[in-house]
Parts: C-alpha cells; structure tokens; sequence
C-alpha cells in the first residue's frame, strides 16, 4: 500500500506510528509486546527510523519486512544519505523494493561526530537528492520531513520552506514534521507553504513523551520552543516516568484536539517504541 493513497482516500485521520529500530534480539521481542497493544488502534502505517551513517541499516529492514508481513501493516523505512554513496544508497533501495517495501522516508540526516554536513565524496548533500534517487526507480511513495519551527542549520523559515518545496517538487508525495509543543508553529508553516503553492499533505508530528529531561534535550537540539507553563511542568516531572508520562499525554491530547479540529489529514506519533502512552493518546481522543 502507498501512503499518499491513504492520505488521498481515508475518510478518517490517518494514525501513524514512528519505532527505532532495535538492534538486539531482546529488543525486537519487546517490540513484538507493542505491536500487539497497537493493534487495537488500527494505525495506517508504522514508520521505522535508520541510524544516521548506516548503523541500523540491517535492524531498519528487517523490522519494516516484519511489520508487513508478520503485523500486516503498511510500513516505511527512513534512510538518509549521510557516510552512503550513491551506490551504497541505490543497493539498499533496491533491496527495500525485492522485499516488498513501496513506501520510504528519504532524509538527509544528521553527521554523528560533527557540527556541519560533510558529504560522502561519492554521496548525495540533500535530502532532495535522496527524493531524485528513489524517485528514478518508479517504484516509492516517498515522504519527506518538515520542519514547522526551522531546521536548526537554516537561515530563515522562509528559506527552510522553499527547501521543503525543492523536496516535494521532487517527488515526494507528502511531508511529516518534527515534533513541537505550540501548534501555531505548525498552523503558521502549513500556511506558508500553501502560500508558495505546496499543496502535498504536511503531516503533524507528536511526542507523547516519558521522559522530560530527554525530550528537553531533543528539543534543544531541534530548536524546538516549549511553552513556558509546559516547561516548568517537564522542569518538576524531570527523569519520573510515571509524572513525565501522565505530563507528555495531557500535552499530546491537547494538542491533537486542536489539530484533528483543524482538519489535519494525519498525525504522526513519535512513540519511542513504547505503547501505552500513544494507546492512551487515542482512547481520549476517542480514536480506537
Ligand atoms: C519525521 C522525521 C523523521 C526523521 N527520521 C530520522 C531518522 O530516521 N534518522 C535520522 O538520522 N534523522 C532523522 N530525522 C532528522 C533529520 O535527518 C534531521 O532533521 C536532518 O538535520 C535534516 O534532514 P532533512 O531530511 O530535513 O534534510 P534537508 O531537507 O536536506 O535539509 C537539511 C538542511 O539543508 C538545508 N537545505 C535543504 N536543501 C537545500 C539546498 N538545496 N540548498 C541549500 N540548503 C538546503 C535545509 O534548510 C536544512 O537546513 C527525522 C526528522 C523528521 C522530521
């Protein structure tokens, strides 16, 4: 199944769900244990992360192939180009494709020892350069991410948006966002861009996050604002899973009430291969 079609033709939000993949034996066992609760919220698709220079390259595609042939749900691998050539790139591409696999998130990617980009001599610079190598093989619904508050290296949001288009124009068929905790950020981007006629799903993406001082952390990496009341409540729940958890999906529910109110086609859950908190997501929002 291609994921635009789903976009195209559900007459409900599409749920997705986002999973890294485990690199030990034990960690797909447990991933096992999530699936199964998911199930009961009937997600659209799974979406599987891919370590940045290829750590996880082997882990990625034996985690997608499982999802589809063991979960019967529509998966799609990330992939970026960083430490890849274009041959190493097109090699796993292909793979994907003999095992089934329509549907891939292309990305850059972040360097994992460095502050700049530093391309593979023989690689690509862009995650549009990603979207043209999938794309010649006719095969991929491709999807890309956004960035509703900037990507950290850009220099204006304006600028990150023609990237994003340069992207779509490509050929990709939609777009799913980083995380961010005020939704005026995203309704402000999806209005740009439509404004320089994009007009590709832009999906929302949530955390409902465990853990605050982690999900701080990201945040500050991406440049992610967080409300000042949200703050103090992360400062006080701090490592507590049990205080973090109960915070993260409050804040979640908020914010997907007012998304799915907007008319949102999808939401996207970064769910940090845990179930419950993305199960109980959707209980209140009366989507499962
Ligand atoms: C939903 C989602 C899932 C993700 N999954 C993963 C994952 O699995 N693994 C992982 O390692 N990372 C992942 N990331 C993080 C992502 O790799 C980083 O945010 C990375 O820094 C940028 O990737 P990109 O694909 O947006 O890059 P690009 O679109 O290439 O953008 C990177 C930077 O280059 C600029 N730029 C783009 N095109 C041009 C151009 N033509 N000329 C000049 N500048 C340009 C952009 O403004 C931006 O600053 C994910 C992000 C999201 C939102």
């Amino acid at each position: 199944m291609k994921i635009s079609d789903l976009y195209l033709n559900s007459d409900k939000p599409v749920i997705s769900c986002e999973f890294f993949a485990p690199k030990t034996e034990r960690g797909f066992q447990s991933l096992n244990k999530v699936f199964e609760k998911l199930k009961q919220a009937s997600p659209a698709f799974y979406s599987v992360t891919y370590g940045a220079g290829g750590g996880t390259a082997r882990p990625t595609l034996e985690l997608v192939c499982k999802i589809q042939d063991e979960f019967g749900i529509t998966s799609m691998p990330h992939l970026t180009c960083v430490n890849h050539s274009k041959e190493y790139l097109i090699n796993y591409v292909l793979e994907l494709k003999e095992n089934g696999i329509n549907n891939i998130l292309a990305l850059r990617g972040d360097m994992p020892d460095s502050d700049g980009f530093v391309p593979h001599p023989e690689g690509l610079r862009f995650a549009a350069d990603v979207v043209g190598l999938v794309g010649e093989l006719n095969h991929f619904c491709i999807g890309v991410a956004a960035h509703p508050e900037g990507h950290p290296d850009s220099t204006s949001l304006e600028e990150d948006i023609q990237y994003l288009k340069i992207k779509l124009d490509a050929g990709a068929d939609f777009a799913i966002t980083q995380f961010f905790f005020d939704n005026e950020f995203y309704f402000k981007f999806l209005e740009m861009a439509r404004n320089i006629g994009i007009d590709k799903p832009i999906i929302p993406g949530i955390i409902p996050f465990i853990n605050s001082n982690h999900v701080m952390k990201f945040a500050k990496i991406n440049g992610t604002y967080i409300p000042d009341l949200l703050k103090e409540q992360m400062f006080e729940a701090g490592d507590d899973r049990k205080r973090s958890t109960k915070l993260g999906v409050e804040q979640a529910v908020k914010q997907c009430r007012e998304l799915l109110d907007s008319g949102v086609p999808g939401i996207h859950f970064f769910t940090l291969n845990n179930s419950k908190p993305t199960l109980s997501v959707l209980q209140r929002l009366g989507i499962n």
